[in-house]
């Protein structure tokens, strides 16, 4: 571990941190932490204290911190090749392992594996992908892409635009042409309380069908999403949404792209979040859990029906136009080899599941009737509690008060690190897929404290 008495000056100084808010941090106003090791559910800081990380960096160390099998295949890699590249049918043996273990876990529909760096630039090539194949199949006005309110893709210039929070909006000049959204599968945010679930995803379908007729189908590409809303708030759909949303997408010729980065590798005590709910995705989008974050990797795993296209566009036209110099990187392959046998050898899909089910239980039992938790909600090994000034009329509390900040700012001084989602007062935790029963009571009973140390 470096030891200088100056990191803390530097950081202030020298780094632009995503995600922060630049001038607070410039001017020491907000906390920051440098962090320094991890084991298991745990990381530890430079200043001494060990955090029980409750959000899995940021939903991605799946299996927890400090796994010398892969820390081991990592340097093993390094040692016998750090890089070549995948160009031109070249590839190392992790790459073109990795892309065979990815195939088998994958729904039986897919086909093949393209490899990247993380989630956003795998969105990236999705949406080139599905242009180029609009354009193979000569429907060159087919090229707009339907994403949800409240959806997270990336903050690229496509994937911040098909993003739908403000947020990564606002001030950037997004989000660009071609990118439309649509209503969020949001039950507890309907807008009409009367609606049964059964109503509201009619709703969600006549919204989706109302911009279909108003664009023209025939120049809408693509529907993404993420099987459960993830930063967006964590929120599971209500029953039957995807199987509704697949027959409006089938019926006009629109390619679905699951967006897999949280879901995908188990967290939702399934391989994959389309295994959970039914979705036959044309492209899936892969990363955080490939790799459980040891090394960056993200994938595109593309169905058949799509790679046929694909491949006639390279007899037509040459070889295809689109590659980064780190594609299927050796050292990203080798830790996801890696991290794939050990989620089988650990059963943590199995855990994610039981454990997960644990936890959202009993949140729901420890704070589902606090008068300011409007919703306790979650799947698998995610879970969210949001808050809310009255329970019944579900109003928000002023943003200016930061209730979400202010209860996750008082968890994290009990010790455990949960995320304050960016849009509305929403606890959000994502623990690693390896959290013990009693890790769970840990975080509950400390996340009931915090709740009543600042809402009472
Ligand atoms: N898609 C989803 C569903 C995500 O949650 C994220 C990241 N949180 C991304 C894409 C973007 O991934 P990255 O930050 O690795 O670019």
């Amino acid at each position: 571990m470096l030891k200088n008495d100056l990191i803390d000056q530097w950081d202030r100084d020298h780094f632009f941190h995503p995600s922060t808010h630049l001038a607070q941090h410039a001017r020491g106003e907000t906390p920051n932490r440098i962090v320094t090791g991890g084991k298991g559910v745990f990381i530890e800081d430079r200043d001494g204290n060990r955090l029980l990380d409750a959000f899995a960096g940021l939903y991605c160390v799946n299996v927890g911190y400090g796994r010398p099998e892969i820390a081991e295949a990592i340097a093993a890699q390094a040692k016998e090749l750090a890089y070549y590249h995948a160009y031109v049918g070249h590839g190392t043996e992790a790459s073109v392992t990795l892309a065979k273990m990815v195939l088998e876990r994958a729904p039986k529909n897919m086909s093949k594996v393209y490899f990247g760096l993380g989630g956003s630039d795998a969105n990236e090539t999705n949406v080139k992908l599905v242009w180029y194949y609009n354009n193979i199949l000569e429907r060159p006005e087919k090229k707009k892409i339907v994403s949800r309110w409240r959806g997270y893709h990336g903050s690229g210039l496509v994937t911040g635009s098909l993003t739908g929070l403000k947020l990564f909006h606002d001030k950037f000049d997004l989000p660009l042409d071609r990118i439309l959204h649509t209503e969020a599968p949001y039950f507890y945010r309907r807008p009409d309380l009367a609606m049964s679930e059964a109503d509201f995803v009619a709703h969600c379908v006549t919204e989706l069908e109302t911009l279909i007729e108003r664009e023209g189908a025939d120049t809408i590409a693509a529907f993404i999403g993420e099987p459960v809303l993830g930063t967006g708030g964590i929120v599971p759909p209500p029953t039957g949404y995807w199987e509704a949303i697949q027959t409006v997408l089938r019926k006009h010729d629109i390619l679905l792209i699951a967006d897999e980065v949280v879901t995908g590798f188990g967290r939702l005590g399934t391989m994959f979040g389309s295994d959970h709910f039914g979705i036959e995705a044309d492209i899936i989008t892969i990363a955080k859990g490939l790799t459980s974050a040891y090394a960056p990797l993200s994938g595109s795993i593309i169905s058949k029906k799509v790679w046929e296209v694909l491949e006639r566009g390279t007899d037509e036209n040459g070889p295809i136009g689109h590659g980064w110099t780190y594609s299927a990187h050796p050292i990203g392959a080798a830790a996801g080899v890696a991290n794939l046998k050990l989620i089988d050898s650990l059963g943590l899909v199995k855990n994610a599941g039981e454990t997960g089910a644990y936890l959202n239980s009993a949140m729901k039992d420890a704070l589902g009737r606090h008068v300011h938790v409007g919703d306790v909600r979650g799947e698998g090994m995610l879970c969210a509690v949001e808050f809310v000034e009255d329970r019944e009329k579900r109003t928000f509390f002023d943003p200016a008060k930061k209730v979400g900040p202010a209860v996750a700012a008082a968890l994290l001084k009990k010790g455990i690190i949960a995320r304050a989602m960016p849009q509305g007062d929403i606890l959000g935790f994502a623990p690693p897929l390896c959290l013990t029963r009693a890790e769970a009571d840990e975080i509950v009973g400390k996340a009931a404290e915090a709740v009543k140390d600042v809402l009472g």
